[in-house]
């Protein structure tokens, strides 16, 4: 018998609880994810009946038009941002799915606040965009590498939740992500990339400078997810160590955020009887 757990116990087994979010920390964080999925058969269904719903939700989505969601996409190099992503949104139409990657800034990003390339990536109402990296770069990776005076990215926290607040209260749902590997799960992975032919591309050696600073991105993501869990966008960390049960414990997250927007069909304005296709 299949033994899937319920949207509301992976959504719990997840978040980070804003009123308790001061003292969380990677530390104590499920990376295996097989308490929610014992075994990986079972995650293997959960997530192929989730993306039939979540294909069938996102069509009503875009038929109805009464808002949009954003599915924030975080975790360190080989964490399978690009997978996950890939997987949860494998039945959809790629017309109402947008999927946005941001990497280093550009000079014209540069020139402008942190926000301004986030922002315009947002997704109208409608759609649903992922984004994978996101605001968050700039509290991890520019804080750990030092690129911005770190005054400036002490205040980027509440400047990041008022964008996020700004964005729920304009229709805008946002699911925040973090896939949670633990050191040893990247290391196979980029031994896989070196050795797998198919996967030689992905390997870049920054990787291995970022995994020498591993307990200084842990740092920043502690940080992170202690000041920026809200209630309006409150952060989940998902088990990352095995594909099959990330994949499935996200596509619960991604459904369930959808099915609370409850998107219906809306009335087409006509009765269909009205007309006779000759
Ligand atoms: P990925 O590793 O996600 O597959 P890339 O290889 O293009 O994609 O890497 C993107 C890189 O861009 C990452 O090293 C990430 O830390 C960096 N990056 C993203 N946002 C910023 C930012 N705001 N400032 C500096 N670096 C950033």
């Amino acid at each position: 018998m299949s033994d899937i757990p319920s949207i509301d116990a992976v959504r719990e087994a997840t978040l980070v609880e804003p009123k308790k979010a001061k003292s969380f920390s990677l530390k104590g964080s499920d990376t295996r994810g097989d308490k929610l999925f014992e075994s990986k058969k079972d995650a293997k269904a959960s997530l192929e009946e989730d993306a039939l719903a979540i294909n069938e939700l996102q069509d009503a989505l875009f038929a109805c038009k009464t808002g949009s969601l954003l599915v924030v996409m975080q975790g360190i190099d080989t964490s399978g941002k690009d997978g996950t992503t890939k997987e949860a949104f494998r039945y959809t139409s790629p017309l109402g799915v947008n999927v946005f990657a941001f990497g280093k800034p550009t000079e014209e990003e540069l020139a402008h606040d942190y926000l301004w390339r986030l922002h315009q990536r947002t997704p109208k109402t409608g759609y649903i965009h992922v984004f994978n990296r996101s605001q968050y770069e700039d509290v991890l990776v520019v804080k750990v590498r030092n690129l911005a005076p770190p005054k400036l990215v002490e205040q980027r926290y509440e400047q990041i939740n008022a964008f996020e607040k700004l964005l729920c209260e304009n229709g805008t749902r946002v699911l925040k992500l973090m896939l949670n590997i633990s050191k040893e799960e990247q290391g196979e992975r980029l031994r896989e990339r070196l050795e797998v032919p198919e996967k030689r591309w992905k390997f870049n050696p920054g990787d291995l400078e970022d995994r020498k600073l591993w307990d200084q991105y842990q740092a920043a993501y502690d940080t992170a997810l202690q000041r920026c869990s809200t209630a309006h966008a409150p952060w989940h960390v998902v088990p990352a160590d095995s594909r099959s049960r990330r994949d499935a414990i996200a596509a619960r997250l991604i459904r369930g955020e959808l099915e609370a927007m409850k998107p219906v069909y809306p009335d087409p304005g006509y009765r269909p009887e009205q007309y006779e296709i000759g």
